[in-house]
Formats: structure tokens, C-alpha cells, sequence
């Protein structure tokens, strides 16, 4: 049998340098070379998966077809590869030490000492192992979470060891590292890195490959000085400064023949020469836009601190980008904070001044109100809107108060004894919330909706000649798509016929008709008004931009020319 090969990826220096991208990367050039790739994120914090974190703690969760609620880095992945992801493809320090005292408590052990440094490596060795299989995939790339030396994540590097120790022609190491340029001094810095691995040596293993990232390239003195210091072959350190798009990477990889490097290392044959016109294609075109698309984003979490944490929207902004980049445009995308217009510290007349507003998910009650004006205000000033998940709702709300004439129209995630819900808690959620089971318990992952003929829903989607949305890959009446979902909240079956007779469509359903998953004004009183109850950022790539933000994104261009 063919030996699957393992490539263990870990962060030296600091966090947020772009790991995730760089293990995205890699297996994007080995994907061009015909190999089939399983990318596998560790996270080495408790929680069992990352649905109960305030999205301000992680960055966005991000949702899996099976529901799973994981890292953001799994949205890269998944953009880069084309890959559905399974829930074997994330594990956190959570859920494997769940796992192993559970089974402790119902005598699995069979009375033996249950320790971290056997057990929870075992138990993490065969998670990875279960998704080599479930895959089917030739090569597994491992990105464990965090910076070499945690505390935190030191049994899952030990878990790689374990791993080399048993299969030593099958697995590498690579080590994303980073190299700052003090501005007092204005050099780049080697020496982290040198402690990095100095600290990779210490758990008993070396990298094989380093990914040197910083703000300019790596000069050949700093590199050989790396080489020599880390005991690494001079060609294998990887120079990886900013890039313009994180779709670059790739293509910077490849320039230093780094998929040649790590196919050597794994002693693989190349399958076919490298294929990626189609991404480099996108790239030039990301890189050559010369006009540009102006989006706002109204949401609430992205401030911490002085600083602006654009991290927990970033399946909704790379979707902005890959449908803009198909268009020929470069998006300029701003963050508004729904509480400015609810103070009223920001005019609602600056949205006159964009091309387009986008409200995403999100919970609660903070900022609410001023989300519902922004709504009003696009809907009554033409101004393109997208709204998702929460968008959907609150602009439903917006409808029922101001064109419908209920004028207390509320969620009762807001307000529990609003006498007019139009958005309500999910039957099955009630009991949920009662006994406080609050992980893993949304309404989660892919489910159907049936769209309605001459919508823009409908339009967008069928537009899509390779029915990489339908259910099935059919194109074929009823059109049944679908979609991943993050709610606890529906729009109130009571109130379906009365926003219907009062002008909304409701383009998609779920199946039996009980759910609405889409709602949209129609094209003769609004230029493009429409709203998702699933999450259509979750499902797009540079490759294949999803069909619903391509459509916003060509409304939003066709009132610059208005
Ligand atoms: N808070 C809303 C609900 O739970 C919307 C969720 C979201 O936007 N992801 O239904």
C-alpha cells in the first residue's frame, strides 16, 4: 500500500503571521501537482469546538457542511483547496481530552494510569489518522495551532514527533517563523527565529523547511545565517514577505520551488507539471483592477481595544474579494459600528456615499436598533443590501415596522415578550436554551432550500452551470440548493403571509416550506435588496466566487454608473 505522507506545520515567534495561509499555500502547489491533500487544523485551546466563543476571543467560527463550528483557518483551507471538510479535519486540546477522560470514566482504559504525555498523544494520533482515511487523500498537512514553546500545544508537537519517530521517510517539519524589522533600527532580525528553533530542538525535533515571513523578502546573509544556524539546507529557508493578496502565496511558493522541495523531502515523484492558470489568472486580475467597489460592513465586533479586528468577518470580506476580483474591481471595504448610528454619532447619509451595505451574522441585542436604521435607510435610499443571517432578520424587522405597519416587530432574541415576534426561536431550541445547552446546539452545517423562479436568488444560482450549489449537482426543477447555517432564530410561520402580501418574496424555503432561508425585495422597488437565513460566506472560493456575492457585487457596480 502507498505510504500516506505527513507534513506537520508549526508557528515560531508569534502568532497571526499567517500560518493558516501558509499551510493553505503548500497545499495549493501540491494540489498542482496532482496530489490530493487533507488539511488538518489543530487548536490547542479547551473549548470542544469553537461555537461558544465570543467571535472578539478567535476571530469568526467558522461552520462545516457537518456542522462542526471550528476556526477561521478552516474557511482558508477550504478557499484555497476546493475541499469540503469533514469534522475528522479539526481537533482541539477540548475535544481529545474530553474524549479520553470520558472514556477513562467508562473503564476504557481497563485500570490503567491515564496520562497526557500517552494518552492524549495517542488519542491525537488517531484522530489524525482517522482523517488520513475518511480522506482518502495522499498527503496530510498538519497545522498545529499557537507558537512552538506553548505550554498548550507541546503534546501535539510531541504528538508529531511520535509520528516522525514511527515513519521517518513520511513526515517533515515545517516552521512559520517571523523576522521583524525594529523601526528604531531599521534591520531585519534573525534571532527569534533562531530561538524558535532552538525551541523546536528541545521537544526533539528539527524543521526541515523554513517559512521566513516578514514585512520585506529575506536577504542572502540572513538566510544562510538561519541555514547554518537551524542545521536546515540553505534552499529549504523560504523567504515569504507581505503580500498583496494572500492568493499570492501560493505563487510565491512555487517561484522558490517549494512544492519540488517538500515532494523531495517525501520522497515523491511529482505526478504532472504545475497547473494553476486559473488561480493566476484570478490573481492578475486582483492585481491589475484599476477601479474600484466601495462596500460597507455594519456589524459590531470588530473593535478591541484601539484596534480594529477584522479577523471575525473574514469569510464575509474574502468573499467580497473573490466576487470583486472576478468583476475587475478592487474592494474597498469599511467598517461601520451599528452602535454610531444608534448614538447617533454617525449620519446615516454616509451610506449614501457606498456603493453597497452588507450586515453579517450576529447575536444579541447591542447594536441592534442601529443595524434596523442602516436597514431602513439602504432600503428607502436604493442603495444595494446583503444581509446574512442576522441581516436577513433584522431586515424583516426593519419591513415589518416601517412598510407593514407593526411598529413593535421584534426578535425575541431581543425582546423574550415582544407581542409581535416576527423572528422566533426555533421550536426545537427552546428546550435547548432552558437547560442551558448552549455548545454544539444552533441550528448547524448544510441543509436544503427550494428556490422560487424569477428571483434574484434563483437567477444567481442557476447561473451556475456546474451546479456546484444544488443539491446533488441538479440542475433540475424544484432548484434545491444548499447552504451551511449558524441560527437559534427563524423568521415566525405566523407572519409569512402577511410580509408576502406586504411585498417581500421569500425566494428560498426549506423543503416542507416551514423555513424561510431567503428573503428579497422585488427587482421593480428595489435595485437589490436581499437576505440569507444560512451563511453564503462560508460556501465560496477564489475559484468559484459565490453566486449570491457576485450578484451583490455586480448591483453594487451598476449604481456607480448610475
Ligand atoms: N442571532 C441570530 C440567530 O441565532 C442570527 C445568528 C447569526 O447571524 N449567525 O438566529
Amino acid at each position: 500500500m502507498k505510504k500516506h505522507k505527513f507534513i506537520f506545520v508549526v508557528g515560531g515567534v508569534m502568532s497571526g503571521v499567517g500560518k493558516g495561509i501558509a499551510c493553505a499555500s503548500i497545499g495549493k502547489i501540491l494540489q498542482s501537482r496532482g496530489f490530493r491533500i487533507n488539511p488538518i487544523k489543530i487548536d490547542p485551546y479547551l473549548n470542544v469546538d469553537a461555537g461558544t466563543m465570543n467571535p472578539k476571543e478567535h476571530g469568526e467560527v467558522f461552520v462545516l457542511s457537518s456542522g462542526l463550528e471550528c476556526d477561521q483557518d478552516m474557511g482558508n483551507y477550504e478557499r484555497f483547496l476546493d475541499v469540503e471538510l469533514l469534522s475528522e479535519n479539526y481537533m482541539t486540546n477540548g475535544m481529545v481530552f474530553k474524549t479520553v477522560i470520558d472514556r477513562e470514566r467508562s473503564l476504557g482504559y481497563n485500570g490503567k494510569c491515564v496520562e497526557p504525555l500517552f494518552h492524549i498523544v495517542e488519542e491525537s494520533l488517531s484522530r489524525i489518522q482517522a482523517s488520513v482515511k475518511k480522506s482518502g487523500a495522499d498527503i496530510t498537512i498538519v497545522e498545529i495551532g499557537g507558537t512552538v514553546g506553548e505550554y498548550q500545544n507541546a503534546l501535539f508537537v510531541e504528538a508529531a514527533r511520535t509520528m516522525k519517530l514511527r515513519n521517518p521517510n513520511d513526515v517533515i517539519f515545517v516552521l512559520v517563523s517571523y523576522l521583524p524589522i525594529p523601526h528604531m533600527i531599521g534591520e531585519m532580525k534573525t534571532k527569534p527565529t533562531q530561538y524558535a528553533i532552538r525551541t523546536m530542538n528541545s521537544y526533539g525535533v528539527n524543521p526541515d523547511i523554513i517559512i521566513a515571513r516578514a514585512e520585506r523578502p529575506l536577504d542572502e546573509q540572513r538566510k544562510r545565517k538561519i541555514a547554518d544556524f537551524g542545521n536546515i539546507p540553505y534552499q529549504h529557508i523560504i523567504s515569504a514577505p507581505d503580500a498583496d493578496t494572500i492568493y499570492e502565496v501560493p505563487l510565491n511558493f512555487e517561484k522558490f520551488g517549494l512544492d519540488d522541495i517538500i515532494l523531495r523531502l517525501l520522497h515523491q515523484k511529482s505526478k504532472i507539471k504545475s497547473d494553476m492558470i486559473g488561480w493566476r489568472k484570478m490573481v492578475q486580475k486582483a492585481k491589475s483592477a484599476s477601479k474600484d467597489v466601495s462596500i460597507a460592513i455594519i456589524g459590531k465586533y470588530f473593535k478591541t481595544g484601539d484596534y480594529v479586528l477584522s479577523d471575525v468577518y473574514i469569510s464575509v470580506i474574502e468573499s467580497l474579494k473573490h466576487a470583486a476580483y472576478l468583476l475587475d474591481r478592487n474592494p474597498k471595504i469599511e467598517w461601520l459600528d451599528s452602535l454610531d448610528f444608534e448614538n447617533q454619532e454617525q449620519s446615516l447619509a454616509r451610506l449614501d456615499t457606498f456603493n453597497g451595505v452588507l450586515v453579517p451574522g450576529g447575536f444579541g441585542s447591542r447594536g441592534i436598533e442601529g443595524k434596523i436604521k442602516a436597514i431602513q435607510y439602504v432600503r428607502e435610499h436604493a442603495i444595494p443590501y446583503f444581509g446574512l443571517c442576522y441581516g436577513m432578520q433584522l431586515a424583516l424587522i426593519e419591513y415589518a415596522r416601517h412598510c407593514l405597519g407593526i411598529e413593535d416587530a421584534n426578535t425575541t432574541e431581543v425582546n423574550r415578550r415582544t407581542k409581535n415576534a416576527v423572528v422566533d426561536i426555533l421550536p426545537e431550541q427552546i428546550e435547548k436554551i432552558a437547560v442551558h445547552d448552549y455548545g454544539a446546539s444552533m441550528r448547524l452545517g448544510a441543509y436544503p432550500a427550494v428556490l422560487k423562479k424569477s428571483t434574484i436568488a434563483y437567477d444567481a444560482y442557476s447561473g451556475q452551470k456546474d451546479g456546484r450549489w444544488s443539491v446533488g449537482g441538479k440542475l433540475t426543477e424544484p432548484y434545491t440548493i444548499h447552504e451551511r447555517h449558524r441560527h437559534r432564530y427563524e423568521v415566525n410561520p405566523e407572519y409569512i403571509a402577511q410580509f408576502e402580501k406586504g411585498g417581500v418574496i421569500f425566494s428560498g424555503t426549506s423543503p416542507d416550506r416551514v423555513l424561510m432561508e431567503i428573503m428579497e425585495l422585488p427587482r421593480n422597488t428595489h435595485p437589490f435588496f436581499i437576505g440569507t437565513q444560512f451563511h453564503p460566506e462560508f460556501t465560496g472560493s477564489l475559484l468559484h466566487p459565490h453566486p449570491l456575492f457576485t450578484a451583490f457585487v455586480e448591483a453594487c457596480i451598476a449604481r456607480q454608473d448610475m
